[in-house]
Parts: C-alpha cells; structure tokens; sequence
C-alpha cells in the first residue's frame, strides 16, 4: 500500500472543479502535490495561485502543457513559441520548475519535417528555460496522436532529442498511458536515469476497449498496464518525485468529484 506523500494530482483530472476548489480538495484529503493545467490558471495571478498552493501544503509540480510547435506557417509556429514562452514565465510565477511539452503535430506537415520543427521549438525557447530556471519535460504520446497531437512518440526519440540538444534544462516525462506497449520501454527509463533526465512520471490505466482517443482514460487498476513495474524501473533510474495522477475521462468528469478523489485516493494506495 502507498502512502500518500508522493501523490499529485492534474487539475485536468477533476476538470470540473476550478483551481481554488481543487487545491481545497487535494490538500483536506492529504494529497501531496499539484500539477496545474495552464487553462485552470486563467484569470489568475499565476505568483498568487502559486502562493496559495503551497499555503494549502501542496508542492507545484509542474504546468501543463506547452508545447505544439509544427505549423504550415512561419507564423504560427512563431506565435507558438512566444506562446511557450509566456508559460515558461507563468510557470516560474508559479513555482512549479517543469513545464511539460505536448511537442505538436499537424496533419498538413509530413511527419519527418514536424519533427524538425519540434525540435528548432524547443530550441528557441531553451534560453529562457534555462534563465527562468524552469525544466522543459518532453512526453512522448502514444503514437496515435502522430497526426494531430505529437511526432514523438517514443521514449528513444524523446531522449534522442535531449541528447542531441544537450541541456540540462531539457528532459522527458513518462507517461504510462503513451510508453506501456513499448518493448524498450525499461531500456529507454534506464537511460534517461543514466542522462538525468527522467523529470515527470504520469499513471492513470489503458482501458479496452477505449471509447474515446482523448477522453477516457482509465483509473489506475481498471486497465491493463503494470504500472508498479514501471513505477519500479523508474525508481530504479534514481527518480525520487511525484506519481502524477492525469486522468481525462468523461466518465468520471460526469459523477461527484469527491467521491471520484476517494476513488483516485483508494486507486493510487492499491495500484500504483
Ligand atoms: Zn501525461
């Protein structure tokens, strides 16, 4: 059984609270961490909500998410990384020192040029990372999200990234929805220990069949990833953070969100 101080929970999680409510309803259950979704931050002073995060004892672990660099056109890939750049800001207001990257694809940019762009992305925004002392966390997608949500897909291309850029300021985030299936899976955590850049691990559950591409992920025991063995290799890596719990799912945004966080609470304890 796990106790409960190296749980955080997405605000994407319990989408139908706001901030403030999530952050009272983490902290009375004893939850020990936050990542906030950039959208539950609009509206507010992200210094302030930083603030009463960490005064309701919760640690802000990360912002999610940016990212979503491939575009047809100059424009817009450079309005998306001024975009990245604003939430590098926000996220140092907030005092969360990662911000994870959802890298982007678009389904009228062949895949190997989305690539390209990806990674000249995140290259122009590395320097004010490294200035505002914030981590960028790559999260490989599962690959059936090439077309539309990311081009890298795999644990190896992430960290082949992180390698070929070289910066401390630059790691992955594994995210046992996207990476379970892949056979080099414990390899690849290996090697981001050994280039310490394991910064993030996300667990929720693969359900089958799955209903919906985006928005039905699976509560931790539902589905069928082993997510303590995985929770083992990374540990095993020498990652010492949080078990982010990132569930979208209709399913359990439609019912009583207290009683969803007891079942989260319950999940994570026997599952995790
Ligand atoms: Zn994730």
């Amino acid at each position: 059984m796990n106790d409960l101080s190296r749980l955080a929970i997405h605000t994407a999680t319990t989408k139908p609270w706001d901030l403030e409510t999530a952050v009272r309803k983490y902290a009375d259950a004893g939850v020990s961490g936050i990542s906030v979704w950039k959208e539950a931050l609009e509206g507010r002073d992200p210094a302030a909500a930083g603030a009463a995060i960490r005064a309701a004892g919760l640690a802000p672990v990360s912002l999610v998410r940016g990212g979503f660099f491939p575009a047809p056109d100059p424009e817009t890939r450079a309005v998306r990384i001024r975009d990245n750049e604003r939430l590098l800001r926000a996220a140092a207001e907030l005092g969360a020192p990662l911000l994870v990257l959802v890298c982007g694809a678009h389904p009228e940019v062949r895949i190997a040029e989305a690539r390209d762009q990806v990674r000249s992305g995140i290259e122009a925004v590395l320097p004010l990372a490294e200035k505002e002392g914030v981590r960028l966390a790559i999260e490989p997608l599962h690959p059936m999200y090439a077309g539309d949500r990311s081009v890298i897909n795999t644990m190896r291309e992430a960290l082949d990234l992180c390698e070929g850029i070289g910066s401390p300021s630059l790691a992955v985030a594994v995210d046992v929805y996207h990476v379970w299936w892949d056979p080099e899976l414990e390899a690849q955590i290996g090697r981001a220990g050994r280039l310490g850049a394991l910064a993030a691990f996300h667990v929720c559950d693969w359900k089958t069949p799955l209903e919906d591409m985006l928005e039905d992920r699976g509560l931790m025991g539902e589905g069928c990833i082993d997510i303590p063995r995985i929770r083992s290799w990374v540990e095993r890596a020498g990652f010492r953070g949080f078990a982010e719990v990132e569930i979208f799912s209709r399913r359990f945004w439609a019912m009583d969100q207290d009683e969803y966080l007891g079942r989260i609470l319950a999940a994570f304890r026997e599952y995790v």
